[in-house]
């Protein structure tokens, strides 16, 4: 296993990376053996005050920029996040938990994304309306919103970023990122690529310290113009009532609790395998990960057992060990979670097919667990679980399913597994979500919308929808004289 020395953390402001004014830190961990292995530098109002500036400053450059130097830019800085990689992989793994294999897959996903939102960039057109007066010449220009607040969470420390800064650099905004206090180091190594790429100082930020804090301070400050956040339903809300005094636009990209509805006509290897993969990538600390689990009765027995063999052929253990599927939970928080909806789920007269508990002492390790037999009223259909956990339930008839998917205020992504073209009709008229995945793992690539409904936000940030959310649309008429 080749180590990486972890470095501790600073602020990029005005692309010079410095330390908080007090000097403040705050440590960081390795989740797969709780061990301190760095610190991040911890941002106060004055830090704070000198990325506004920055911003405002880097946006009125970056703006008056052209479209294609913007793209150049972004481009290279994909370029650079590319030979980066494996350093930066192994950053993300040692912070954040998940195996090597993944972290790789996300950086070089990341850079992927920012190709894309570069070159949408280059397509974000106006309109000439014909005028009521002919002499009249009506124009529909679309221009970049202003400087971004952007608030991003541990379970993809790179990616999560990815899709706000690359719509909000290819529509001309610049963006100051709170990023995650618990993995702070891959962001950081994220933006450095933008800041070597050419992009002029304040066009990128980067701050840590008191999220709620930050998050009051940013969102009600006037240089900023647009709020983005991904992170606990609560939170999000909180945040939203926030930006809506300051009228200030928003995104928002919450919690999930993804249905799974196998139908009567199901692949069930299938089911399993694509399904199974989802659920334990990145230990189920995904938004999008199938938690809910709907079986057709007749179905449901072997779909139980296939399933809790694919989870007991995991192989646990610290993300940079060789062979690793699933890594340890990112903090001790999730552990006790998992703990907490085992426990209520055994009380409600569930079984516990596998797994079911910790794992170790060192380190925050957690069992693939699959509970079958559950009420509707257990914690684990209820609450978004957010680890490696799912749930099983029978149905005996679609339309039982599709209520059932329904029945949560949560409405970001959705599985469903059939042979049958008419579900799939019924399936993508009733289901409830942002995201219906048929037959397959989630696939969320750039160029398609990635976001919910309900109490799992608004907006989107994939697809053209995604740069729609960062620009501001002005109507100029123009009467020749
Ligand atoms: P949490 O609700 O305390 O925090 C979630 C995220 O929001 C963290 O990144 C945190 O730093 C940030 N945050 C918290 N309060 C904030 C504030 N006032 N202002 C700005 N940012 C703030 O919970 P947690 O224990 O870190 O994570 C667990 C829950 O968070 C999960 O159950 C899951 O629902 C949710 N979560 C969702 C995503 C996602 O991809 N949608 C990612 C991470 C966490």
């Amino acid at each position: 296993m080749v180590l990486q020395t972890y470095p501790s953390t600073q602020l990029l402001i005005a692309n010079e990376w410095v330390d908080a004014a007090s000097g403040k830190r705050l440590d960081v961990r390795n989740p797969a053996t709780g061990e301190v292995i760095g610190t991040v530098a911890h941002a106060d109002v004055i830090d704070l005050d000198r990325a506004l500036a920055a911003a405002q400053a880097g946006f009125e450059a970056w703006r008056d920029s052209s479209v294609y130097d913007r793209a150049a830019v972004m481009r290279r800085a994909a370029a650079l996040l590319r030979e980066r990689a494996d350093g930066i992989a192994r950053l993300l793994t040692q912070e954040q938990g998940k195996p090597l294999a993944e972290a790789r897959a996300e950086v070089n996903a990341g850079a992927e994304i920012i190709e894309w939102f570069a070159d949408e960039g280059r397509r974000v057109y106006g309109r000439i309306v014909p005028g009521r007066n002919l002499a009249a010449q009506q124009l529909v220009i679309k221009e970049p919103v202003g400087p971004v607040a952007a608030f991003t969470p541990w379970n993809f420390p790179v990616n999560q970023i990815v899709r706000k800064i690359g719509a909000a650099l290819a529509t001309g905004c610049s963006f100051l990122c709170k990023a995650p206090e618990e993995t702070p180091a891959s962001p950081a190594a994220l933006l450095r690529c933008f800041v070597d790429a050419g992009a002029p100082a304040g066009v990128v930020g980067l701050v840590f310290g008191d999220p709620a804090q930050i998050s009051e301070y940013l969102i009600s400050h006037p240089v900023i113009r647009k709020v983005t956040f991904t992170g606990s339903t609560p939170v999000g809300k909180q945040l939203a009532a926030l930006a809506g005094r300051h009228m200030k636009r928003v995104t928002m990209e919450l919690g999930g609790h993804a249905p799974v509805i196998v139908a009567e006509d199901a692949d069930v290897q299938l089911a399993v395998k694509a399904a199974g993969a989802a659920k334990f990538r990145n230990a189920g600390q995904v938004c999008i990960s199938p938690t809910r689990f709907l079986v057709h009765s007749s179905l449901v027995q072997e779909f139980s057992r296939t399933f809790a063999q694919y989870a007991q052929a995991l192989k646990l253990g610290d993300g940079l060990a060789e062979g690793t599927t699933l890594g340890p939970l990112a903090n001790p928080r999730r552990v006790a979670a998992m703990s907490r909806i085992v426990e209520d789920a055994r009380r409600r007269g569930a079984e516990v097919l596998t797994g079911g508990s910790q794992i170790g002492e060192a380190g925050n390790f957690f069992a693939p667990t699959i509970i079958g037999n559950l009420t509707t009223e257990a914690d684990l259909f209820n609450d978004e679980p957010f680890g490696p956990i799912a749930g099983i339930r029978a149905f005996d008839r679609l339309d039982e399913a599709i209520t059932e998917a329904n029945r949560l205020p949560y409405g970001l992504a959705a599985y469903a597994f059939t042979r049958s073209f008419k579900n799939v009709q019924q399936l993508s008229r009733q289901v409830e979500a942002g995201m219906l995945w048929v037959n397959q793992a989630a696939t969320p690539s750039a160029e398609l919308p990635f976001g919910g409904i309900k109490d799992s936000g608004y907006g989107t940030e994939g697809g053209p929808e995604a740069l729609e959310a960062y620009l501001n649309t002005k109507a100029v008429s123009v009467v020749g004289i």
